[in-house]
């Protein structure tokens, strides 16, 4: 049996108002350009990743506006320390969908790693078939896995396409992550 972890989606509207004026008028908005079934996409290709030993089970998903505190646009660290405040995880895994983070396509962010910062951010490539394999990669680091600088295959690799191998240490320490006995099942007495 996998250990299923819930993750609750936020797909996010980045709102930049200009404040020029008398008055801050809305000068634009960023979609995150993701849906409920481009979500769905990606969450299955990680499971397929992270099978059989953890299964990831979206609980809620919803859309969200975000006005963000500089009027940028430009999600930095402060713009994401921001979004992790306003939608941290909550037994469980908080899935932040943006447009873009920096300025650049691919990658993605985690909060931390202590128990209640479970949060991760996610670019909104939606055409991206690899942004499943992008999304098994940010839950390789809430599952305590750092990035592995010399093997190009495992998934733990720092690339926009991270690969799907996993070694046996690596899945032993995922599995002994705070957030995988937090949903381990009781063992049967
Ligand atoms: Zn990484």
């Amino acid at each position: 049996m996998p250990i299923t972890i819930p993750v609750d989606v936020h797909l996010v509207t980045i709102t930049v108002m200009n404040r020029s004026g008398p008055r801050p008028v809305l000068a634009r908005e960023i979609d995150c350009g993701l849906d409920v079934g481009h979500v769905q996409t990606g969450i299955n290709r990680a499971n397929s990743t992270w099978a059989p030993d953890f299964q990831f089970n979206m609980r809620t998903i919803q859309k969200v506006r975000a006005d963000l505190p500089g009027d940028t646009g430009f999600i930095g660290d402060p713009e994401r320390w921001f979004l992790y405040g306003q939608y941290p995880a909550r037994s469980g895994v908080s899935l932040i969908c943006v447009r873009q983070i920096g300025r650049v396509d691919g990658g993605g962010w985690i909060a931390g790693k202590s128990a209640r910062e479970r949060s991760i951010t996610m670019i909104g490539f939606s055409l991206n078939p690899l942004w499943g394999q992008t999304l098994a990669h940010e839950f390789g680091h809430l599952l305590c896995l750092e990035d592995v600088g010399n093997e190009s295959g495992n998934l733990m690799y720092p690339s926009s396409q991270p690969g799907t191998l996993l070694t046996p240490a690596q899945r032993r320490r995922a599995l002994d992550s705070p957030l995988a006995r937090q949903f381990r099942a009781a063992p049967r007495p």
